[in-house]
């Protein structure tokens, strides 16, 4: 018997010998789980384009309460993100991104439907047409909101007084923004067009997002991979990538 159907975005998938993959699924029921799926590989795979990355599907599940390895049983491709892919190299490097953060936030075998339908707001903006580069920031703002991460901007994070708007100062050792008095910050400073920025991030749905100048988009990356590196104690892949494919474009 299936232990649940379930729909789900396929994070990544890893070849397993000759003829099958382990797939690592963000379930709707359960958040991130992994199962194999046989016959995905070889001459006539099973599966094809349901397994790709970020492809919606609806999965059946077979496999031990608990296990940490679970088995595919159908697949049923929902929606695939080959159209956003399409929209160019922007698009494409967004979802290598997307797939990679949605990996590392995602908490194994435990339901997380906002993260789920986050991940299924930025996949449909980008597709509507929205700019990968500032849905990027948006997903990596969520995430971090969603998991306690966001370092309130108007209380300092040392002594909890309120801080002036304007251009708040990031510490690390105090994993938030600090006032005068409890500074000098180690940075960076958020400057007010990038405070501008992140409220409407945090205000507006991701296809409703526009960004009048390319450098509060750039500070605003920068300041995300500090708050997601610290929390993950590592460094993500794709911001990497994203460079590397920038400067190749650029050649
Ligand atoms: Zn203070």
């Amino acid at each position: 018997m299936a232990l649940l159907t379930t729909e789900a975005l396929v994070l990544r998938a890893y070849k397993l010998g000759e003829t099958s993959k382990v797939v690592v699924l963000l379930t709707r029921e359960r958040g991130k789980v992994r199962a194999v799926a046989r016959g995905a590989r070889g001459g006539r795979p099973r599966y094809q384009s349901a397994l790709e990355p970020l492809s919606q599907v609806r999965v059946t599940l077979y496999g031990r309460q608990g296990a940490e390895l679970l088995r595919l049983g159908q697949a049923e491709l929902l929606h695939s993100a080959f159209r956003v892919g399409e929209r160019g190299l922007d698009a494409a490097l967004f979802l290598s991104s997307c797939a990679e953060l949605l990996d590392a936030f995602s908490p194994e075998g435990e339901a997380d439907e906002r993260g789920y339908r986050l991940a299924l707001a930025v996949l449909g903006a980008v597709e509507a047409g929205a700019e990968p580069e500032l849905v990027g920031r948006y997903l990596e703002a969520w995430l971090l909101r969603l998991h306690g991460l966001y370092p309130p901007l108007d209380r300092c994070a040392a002594c909890g007084t309120g801080l002036p708007a304007g251009r708040p100062e990031y510490h690390r050792p105090s994993h938030g923004f600090v006032c005068g008095a409890c500074g000098p910050a180690s940075g960076p400073a958020l400057a007010g067009d990038v405070g501008a920025l992140l409220r409407d991030v945090f205000s507006q749905p991701p296809e409703k997002l526009t960004a009048k100048a390319r450098s509060p988009v750039r500070a605003l990356e920068s300041f995300h991979r500090t708050l997601v590196t610290e929390h993950l104690e590592r460094d993500l892949r794709s911001p990497r990538v994203i460079r590397e494919a920038t400067r190749e474009v650029a050649r």
